[in-house]
């Protein structure tokens, strides 16, 4: 079955993870051995390869570089110049895969139906796998005349905020409304028609954005805060919203977010018994206050900065999504639902977004 995962951080892992796509993932492995930079070294889950064995055959991939001013907690760029250009690294990198023909760019509805009917009928081993530009925290947006800039290059969705204080919208473990600068980037990404990911923005900037954004709403990777109480999670008022907005969410793959109590660097998926059906359980939260199956889907965000050790113990590599339809089936969805899940969702959304 097509899948869609509307969250992978392709170019971040290539780029500042300095991971080669192109190679197996067991190869890209082994490469990090004795390496500890980062917290998920030796633990990637995603390759091209991965991707074409589970038939992930459309992505959301993300340019991501965050700004710290002064006292910001979290790390990031000293400057937005500095951040704009680590995006830009980010994009010639895409680039550099479309031209070995690895990566395809879907930018609208005639991209979109090229790329399905290819990835449909095409028979060769290494296919082309499509990918939907966004961009995850807007601080690299130096000034508006970026965002016309990057629109140009084929940006097509935009989360405002990341972690913490952020130049257009504060993030996850941050609050605050959204300043002047802000409430422009929405008024000038629903002129272009750019879609708003809801997903990390505070709840101050959450409410506000539904409130002055009039344009298509998605979150790319989000999970109940019924499940797991965090700020980074929905409540259920927040998921109404999206539901009454026509959004879709797509479940996300980080453990902290799947079970209560996860301790970084600590806890394993195993011992917090974290597999694939907390997933599920999130998807079902969201269908149960949907009344339908219409809103979710999958934006696994797997080697988002983290890998095998925090993520579901059942998958191996991101080809595992693949384990999904099944146990959807088990708990009693119809394959019609299946289908929305895994893909249709998406592209209901897609169409309808990209249709006028
Ligand atoms: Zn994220």
């Amino acid at each position: 079955m097509l899948i869609i995962d509307a969250h992978l951080d392709l170019a971040m892992n290539a780029m500042e993870w300095n991971r080669d796509l192109r190679q197996s993932v067991d190869d890209i492995r082994k490469r990090e051995a004795g390496m500890n930079d980062k917290p998920d070294r030796g633990n990637g889950t995603v390759s091209f390869e991965e991707l074409r064995k589970g038939n992930i055959g459309l992505v959301v991939a993300t340019q991501i570089a965050r700004y710290a001013a002064p006292g910001n907690p979290f790390h990031g760029w000293h400057s937005p110049g500095q951040a704009w250009a680590q995006t830009q690294g980010q994009l010639a990198w895409y680039k550099a895969m479309e031209e070995e023909g690895e990566l395809m760019q879907v930018k609208d509805l005639r991209s979109l139906d090229i790329h399905l009917a290819y990835w449909d009928n095409d028979e060769s081993e290494r296919k082309t796998i499509g990918y939907i530009l966004s961009l995850e925290g807007a601080d690299s947006l130096v000034t508006l005349d970026h965002l016309h800039r990057a629109y140009e290059y084929g940006l097509r969705a935009i989360g405002p905020a990341h972690y913490g204080p952020g130049r257009y919208a504060n993030g996850t473990d941050a609050t605050g409304k959204m300043n002047e600068n802000g409430l422009q980037l929405l008024k000038e990404m629903e002129k272009l028609n750019i879609i708003l990911d809801a997903t990390h923005l505070c709840d101050d900037a959450f409410w506000q954005a539904m409130d002055h954004f009039h344009g298509h709403v998605w979150a790319s990777h989000n999970n109940c805060r019924a499940l797991v109480d965090h700020n980074r999670q929905f409540s259920d008022d927040q998921i109404k919203i999206l539901i009454e907005r026509d959004a879709v969410i797509g479940a996300a793959f980080d453990a902290w977010m799947l079970v209560p109590n996860w301790i970084r660097k600590k806890s394993t998926p195993r011992e917090m018994n974290c597999d694939l059906e907390k997933v599920i359980d999130n998807v079902d939260h969201i269908c149960q206050l949907a009344g339908n199956t219409d809103h979710v889907a999958i934006g696994s965000d797997l080697d988002g900065a983290f890998g095998r050790e925090q993520c579901p113990y059942d998958i191996e590599t991101i080809a595992d999504l693949q384990k999904i339809p099944s146990l959807l089936k088990k708990r009693g969805y119809a394959d019609e639902s299946i289908n929305n899940i895994m893909h249709g969702n998406w592209l209901r959304f897609l169409r309808k977004a990209w249709g006028n």
